[in-house]
């Protein structure tokens, strides 16, 4: 498949090659430790963000190589065929605002398609299971004043939504917006958020931690989304809740979202190096030579890493980052989700409240239902933050259990009308090592000025080196930023 990839404003089509050309392989008679490849550029990771800036730089004449640790292409973007079907278990939602990702899947004739609609969510809180359409007045309703009315998995939207004092998304770096590089728990309180609220809200909030996550990086997330949802006076919504029904278009990958990243690969010229985890970069003033754990070396003129602080901290880099830089790459935060695929043989909620779905302030945090075309049910438990962590000590097979049985005593209808297809916990069993960078409170002013600034021949790609944009979105531009980067030095 050929890329028809644009050219960017400002930048001339370049065709010639690089100083060192593409793909020089040394004879194989040489001795292993002298062996190498080498291209322009060589790229550290297949996720979003490492493939849109191969293919970027492809595009602009520059050969590539990319090398992935893991045995398949996407990263954080993960389908796995279950027997329900084709399951995403990394990024799925495509937002309306997400011009790069569009973009790619148009080029790549990849097919976007509609989200099917969200199945309602009863709530099992303080030991009692109401169905959404009881929450206001259940007695397990402990929260105050009008957060009553509004369902345990929209309250953070409620109080970030509402009470955004962000003038635009882009003003979040500005340093009249540092007031609110406070902790969420702090913000949210100034806000009159109640202590049962803030523990409700905890278990949907995509940070380490309510108490320690900072409400500017968390402003600015829930600003960018704004965007994407019509504002109305409907306090029940989940903050990644918005649908075709507010008149923008949320789109998924038919087939699953690894379609679009396996798409972005075979669209490359170079195959990309699957197994081939990266644990040295040595820069001189020559160029690059980045090695892998089996020995191999791939020289280049640059070097992107396109991998989370997670993984980029693992490996020697030399010279080594300093300053700011050094702190935010060693010591930065990254979030966990852990999920569970289950199935559900009956649809056994019709037997007690109703609703497929459900909230819980448990250890398994939600639980989110829907149908596949077959009309199977899936069941998806959705586990974030420490809770996902705490859960990480435990082998896989006794989360599984743990899930089910915790079903069963919340919903006895459930009881062995479950059965678990799959545990992903994406610290534990995924290369990248982390769901999504965060910052803590304070970091946005430590930090965030340097997290995607270049390092020697090194220019750092990656979801956690975003600015405005989320998820997907934010790791193909940060890719597509970091090949410009290359382009503008490799004239
Ligand atoms: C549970 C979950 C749900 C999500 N839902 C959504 C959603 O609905 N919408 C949305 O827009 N976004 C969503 N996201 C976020 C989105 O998936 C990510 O932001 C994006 O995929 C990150 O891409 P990336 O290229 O920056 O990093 P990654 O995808 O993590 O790519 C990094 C790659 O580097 C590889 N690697 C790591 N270490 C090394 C090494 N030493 N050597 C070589 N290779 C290495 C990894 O294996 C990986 O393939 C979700 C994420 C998760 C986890």
């Amino acid at each position: 498949m050929t890329t028809k990839q644009t050219t960017s404003p400002g930048l001339t089509r370049r065709t010639t090659l690089g100083a060192l050309g593409s793909s020089v392989l040394v004879p194989s008679f040489a001795r292993r430790a002298f062996a190498f490849e080498s291209a322009d550029v060589v790229v550290i990771g297949a996720g979003l963000a490492g493939l849109n800036a191969a293919l970027n730089l492809q595009d602009e004449g520059l050969s590539v190589i990319v090398l992935e640790a893991a045995d398949y292409i996407g990263g954080r973007v993960r389908t796995f065929d279950l027997p329900t079907g084709p399951t995403n278990a990394g990024g799925q939602t495509i937002g309306p605002y997400y011009a790069r990702v569009r973009d790619l899947a148009y080029r790549l004739d990849v097919p976007l398609v509609s989200p099917p609609g969200r199945m309602p969510m009863a709530n099992y809180v303080n030991g009692s299971l109401v169905a959404s359409s009881d929450w206001a007045t259940s007695k397990s309703n402990k929260t105050i004043g009008r957060e009553k009315s509004v369902q345990p998995g929209a309250l953070e939207f409620f109080y970030l939504n509402n009470n955004n004092p962000l003038p635009d998304v882009e003003s979040w770096i500005e340093p009249e917006q540092a007031q609110y590089d406070v902790p969420l728990a702090q913000y949210l309180k100034s806000k009159g958020a109640s202590d049962e609220a803030l523990r409700l809200l905890s278990v949907t909030i995509n940070v380490f931690d309510v108490s320690t996550g900072s409400a500017l990086a968390y402003l600015r997330d829930v600003k960018r989304l704004q965007w994407g949802i019509a504002q109305s006076d409907d306090n029940n919504r989940s903050t990644y809740g918005a649908s075709a029904s507010d008149g923008f278009e949320f789109s998924e990958v038919g087939g699953g979202t690894q379609r679009l990243t396996e798409a972005m690969a075979a669209a490359l010229k170079s195959e990309v190096r699957l197994n081939q985890s990266v644990r040295a970069i040595h820069m001189s003033d020559d160029g690059v030579d980045v090695k892998t754990l089996d020995g191999s070396v791939f020289k280049g003129r640059y070097v992107i890493s396109a991998i989370p602080f997670t993984a980029l901290r693992k490996i020697d880099v030399t010279p080594g980052f300093e300053g700011r830089q050094q702190d935010a790459i060693r010591y930065s935060m990254h979030n966990n989700s852990l999920r569970v695929f289950m199935e559900a043989t009956e649809p056994f909620w019709e037997n007690d409240v109703g609703d497929p779905g459900l909230y819980t302030d448990t250890p398994i945090e939600r639980v989110f239902a829907s149908t596949n075309e077959e009309g199977a049910y899936v069941l998806n438990s959705w586990i974030n933050g420490n809770a996902a962590y705490r859960l990480d000590s435990l082998p896989t097979e006794s989360v599984a259990e743990l899930v089910v049985d915790t079903l069963a005593k919340i919903r006895p209808a459930s009881k062995g009308k479950v059965k678990v297809m799959k545990v992903h916990s994406w610290a534990k069993h995924s290369a990248s090592g982390c769901c999504r960078h965060t910052y803590e409170a304070g970091q946005v002013g430590q930090w965030a000025d340097v997290m995607a600034k270049p390092w020697s021949r090194l220019h750092l790609a990656g979801e956690q080196t975003r600015s405005i944009e989320n998820g997907m979105e934010a790791a193909a531009k940060s890719g597509e930023r970091a090949a410009f980067e290359i382009m503008e030095r490799a004239v």
